[in-house]
């Protein structure tokens, strides 16, 4: 399976513009070949085809004067700025067929130079290297230097360069992962979890443990919140509001980073306990106007469900979801009676039936890992019900602009 790895780049100021322009002739080819085929569906023709558009967007279009700078950037940066339009068209058109999974995607949009975050590829044929100083050596670009936060496990295959909103600079390095290696890191268990994902903890286990966010980033957050607050007093157009609105972008990406490093953390932890995983299958959208909704939002819950499907992929454990909509909160998990809606102020609650007393969370995710079949079976070996493979899309075909926590 493959994974990310990022790093913060610091590029000198002759990289920075260098890079600034491969990020503004990626998007240019990208604009070039979505309104090539913009232009042959309104004129009812059949759509171009990669080759005919690389020859015309790319070779034919370094020779005229409008588009002779493309020259100036590698011309492979290019290339994938090509194919990353083809392949937004192909997803796009399988899910107008209804293919794939997930929302349903809109048509290609032009990107701006105005995107908070830039992009740029370069695949395995780009003459991309690290030197042997550590450095990131780039087509066209230079060897730029980076932060390794951690050693790559393997050669990676590609790299992507970004700059986020807060105008730093990242690697996205991406990298196969070994099976052999992974079995040995994390070995067969049989315990089994049920996990609640509730509003006054962050999670809640079955076995009674409640798990919180952490100190680092309830200070993010606190910060990123006064950081508001200053740029809403801030003239419009002045340039104290230009500087608080980098300082609020910098405490944005800072939140990010802890939350994700929190989610990492935890997520690995869990998956190297346990061999079967049992969640609530949040689906955002379904919650949508709801009092929880904001709170999965805020708590970054989808993020954190998609690291524990793909570690369980990488680390052949079994994650079940299970539908929003079970009444994990109305049933007693000692006897099973349903008790009825509990209102969210309710935290703990007597069953009328056997008279069990609950915390409403921690009888929730018994009845999360119940309500998934993941009960462990008389011989001491957990019952797998279909398991539910790991979302590709959550692997690695985000951009993590941040430290590398890929665990
Ligand atoms: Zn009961």
């Amino acid at each position: 399976m493959q994974l990310r790895y990022s790093f913060r780049l610091r590029p000198d100021a002759y990289q920075q513009k260098a890079l600034a322009k491969a990020f503004g002739c990626s998007r240019v080819v990208f604009n070039d070949a979505v309104r090539a085929r913009e232009d042959a569906r309104r004129a009812g023709q059949p759509f171009p085809t990669a080759g005919q558009l690389s020859r015309k967007l790319i070779t034919e279009a370094k020779r005229t004067p409008e588009r002779s700078w493309l020259a100036e950037v590698s011309s492979v940066v290019l290339q994938q700025s090509l194919r990353d339009a083809e392949s937004a068209y192909k997803n796009f058109f399988t899910s107008l067929k209804g293919e794939r999974r997930g929302a349903k995607m809109g048509a290609p949009r032009f990107k701006s130079r105005k995107d908070a975050r830039q992009s740029v590829r370069f695949t395995a044929n780009a003459r991309w290297s690290i030197t042997g100083s550590g450095r990131l050596n780039l087509p066209k670009i230079g060897a730029v230097k980076v932060k390794w936060s951690r050693t790559l496990p393997a050669t990676p295959t590609s790299v992507t360069v970004i700059k986020d909103a807060a105008g730093r600079f990242f690697a996205s390095f991406v990298i196969d992962t070994d099976p052999a290696a992974d079995a040995t890191r994390m070995p067969e268990s049989d315990r089994t979890i049920g996990i609640d994902l509730g509003l006054t903890h962050f999670a809640v286990l079955s076995d009674g443990t409640k798990i919180d966010s952490p100190r680092f980033l309830r200070r993010a957050e606190k910060k990123l919140k006064k950081a508001h607050k200053e740029l809403s007093r801030k003239q419009k157009g002045s340039k104290n509001r230009a500087k608080a609105r980098l300082k609020v972008a910098r405490a944005h990406a800072r939140v990010a980073d802890a939350r994700r490093e929190f989610h990492h953390q935890l997520s690995t932890k869990l998956i190297s306990e346990n061999q079967g995983i049992a969640v609530e299958d949040l689906t955002v959208a379904g919650l949508a106007r709801t009092r929880l909704a904001k709170s999965v939002h805020d708590a970054g819950w989808s993020s954190f469900i998609g690291m524990l499907a793909y570690k369980a992929e990488r680390y052949g454990r079994t994650l079940v979801k299970i539908g929003r909509f079970e009444p994990t909160t109305q049933t007693c998990s000692t006897c099973g009676v349903k008790d009825g809606p509990k209102p969210l102020n309710v935290r703990e609650w007597t069953c009328g039936a056997c008279g069990t007393v609950h915390d409403r969370d921690h009888n929730a995710a018994i009845n999360v890992k119940t309500a998934a079949g993941l009960a462990v079976s008389a011989c001491g070996a957990p019952v797998r019900p279909g398991a539910i493979p790991a979302q590709r899309e959550e692997t690695g075909s985000h951009g993590f602009p941040t430290e590398p926590r890929a665990a």
